[in-house]
């Protein structure tokens, strides 16, 4: 394709990505811009990266994409509904740019890196691709990108690269999201993952704790640990746990989560790693897939469903208040009345506190994706809603055995629910809904839960703030918006 400038692809990533004055600056004109995110928590952090990155080349967020020098998609290729989301989404931006020509349009993530130039035949008004390891190279990307039109910036999936980023724009003010490994060497075989963001690259754990330590200095009560197979992490003779353990003892840490563990590598040294420190929240979320071992084994997820079922026995065991999430994978190829049967019985027999749900989505390149696809789409459908149903039951009443407790909740912000309430979350993740103030929002407050939903619960301010949590610190004045945009549900 001419005018296809590559970079990026197994290059190395500069090790500093803040401007220095002068000639690396960006092309003038490009002053404001706007960032949209599908999938994740990695993707929003990665969006986050992005943004510290264009903020310190002194750009400021717009608010809406007609006012934006520079959109960037930041795309989930997990499901293919996800990644088709992403062309409908570049049909409305041509209209945009085609009023704004100078207006530089980017594809990044996961779409980016599984189709690479094949956005720019499908939608040739795209200046740039950049995959999710390289993200460091944007501000390279964006010049080429005002000469050359069209500049690709992928990285070999067996390089290790990991990145370390200066700025950082968080858009929470309660949450750091911090990355302690890069890609995912499992090979699952309905997951495009590992083809998109790679093998595995841990970071070092000196770079993670100074991190936490910056996110708690800047007010951030919690901290969220990210990876693609987080509990595989690993450096010297550092594992995850002793991780965990050193991360919850970074002083002036109220929280710490951690996203997402595999059942293979979720160790007894990690449960008792949880156990031992009340800093890290009571929520476990640990995805099963299916509780049918045939289909287990044809995903290729290296354990059955005995072998999960003892993980979580072990962490209930020692975490009696251990709240547990799960990802369920419903009409992978070959899976019979009876292996879904065998899903129901374990989803009824664990209780989860939550489950995300999935509709089986042949992704390009996988090896279920040469798999006979048997399974109706209809009998697919009626499978989810069976298995939504089962655990809306489930859901209910596990969240009721909260009403007339006291927990603790850390302000979030306001209520999704609107009504001037305030939404917080307890340790164990669960949402609460309570009457409150715009001051309280970053803080763990006492609450008497009154009332419980499916997916929420709802209570009224029960005595003194928590004693013990970390300085508040207002930032509401401080960032403003920060030109992040949400775009999908994140598992
Ligand atoms: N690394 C985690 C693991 O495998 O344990 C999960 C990461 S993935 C981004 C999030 C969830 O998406 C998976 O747990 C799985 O349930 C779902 N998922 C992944 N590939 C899928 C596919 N091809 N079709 C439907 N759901 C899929």
């Amino acid at each position: 394709m001419s005018g296809l400038l590559s970079i990026g692809r197994s290059g190395p990533v500069p090790p500093d990505p803040s401007p220095p004055a002068g000639e690396r600056a960006l092309p003038p004109g490009l002053d404001t811009y706007r960032i949209e995110t599908w999938g994740c928590q990695m993707n929003e952090h990665d969006s986050e990266k992005m943004a510290g990155l264009l903020r310190s080349f002194g750009l400021s967020p717009a608010a809406t994409p007609r006012t934006a020098d520079i959109v960037l998609l930041n795309t989930c290729s997990v499901r293919e509904k996800a990644a088709e989301k992403v062309f409908t989404r570049l049909g409305q931006l041509r209209e945009i740019k085609d009023r704004r020509p100078h207006m530089v349009i980017g594809v990044c993530g996961c779409v980016a890196q599984q189709e690479q130039e094949h956005i720019f035949e499908r939608a040739p008004w795209v200046d740039l691709v950049l995959g999710p390891r390289v993200l460091a190279t944007l501000p390279d990307l964006i010049r080429a990108s005002r000469e050359r039109r069209r500049v690709l910036g992928v990285f070999d999936p067996r390089d290790t690269l990991i990145p370390e980023f200066d700025a950082v724009e968080r858009v929470s003010r309660t949450r750091g999201y911090v990355t302690v490994m890069e890609g995912c060497n499992k090979t699952c075989t309905f997951c495009i993952v590992p083809t998109t963001r790679g093998r595995e690259a841990y970071r070092a754990p000196g770079s993670i704790l100074s991190e936490i330590a910056e996110c708690v200095e800047d007010g951030l009560p919690e901290v969220q640990i990210l990876g693609q197979n987080v509990n595989a992490w690993r450096s010297g003779d550092w594992d995850f746990a002793r991780l965990l353990s050193a991360a919850a003892r970074v002083a002036g840490l109220a929280r710490l989560r951690f996203t997402t563990s595999h059942p293979l590598h979720f160790t007894d040294d990690i449960i008792d790693a949880m156990a031992d420190h009340e800093t890290i929240c009571r929520f476990l979320h640990l995805p099963m897939q299916s509780g049918s071992d045939d289909v287990l084994r044809r995903m290729k997820r290296g354990y059955t469903s005995a072998r999960y079922r003892d993980r979580i026995d072990r962490a209930r065991a020692k975490m009696p208040g251990l709240a547990l999430a799960t990802d369920i994978i419903v009409g992978f190829p070959g899976e019979t009345e009876a292996d879904f049967q065998a899903t129901l019985a374990i989803i009824e027999d664990i209780r989860f506190d939550s489950i995300y749900s999935f509709i089986y989505s042949p992704r390009p390149g996988t090896l279920a994706a040469d798999f006979p696809d048997d399974v109706d789409a209809e009998v697919k459908k009626e499978r989810l809603h069976r298995l939504q149903r089962t655990q809306d039951v489930i859901q209910q009443e596990r969240n009721a055995r909260w009403v007339d407790r006291i927990v603790q909740v850390l302000v979030e912000g306001p209520s999704a629910r609107g009504g001037g309430q305030l939404c917080g979350r307890t340790s164990q993740n669960h949402p609460v809904n309570f009457d409150g103030g715009p001051d309280l929002v970053g803080r763990i407050v006492t609450v008497a839960i009154t009332a419980s939903h499916a997916h929420s619960l709802k209570g009224v301010l029960a005595g003194p703030l928590t004693q013990g949590g970390p300085p508040h610190i207002d930032r509401s004045e401080s960032t403003g918006s920060t030109g992040l945009h949400a775009t999908g549900a994140a598992p």
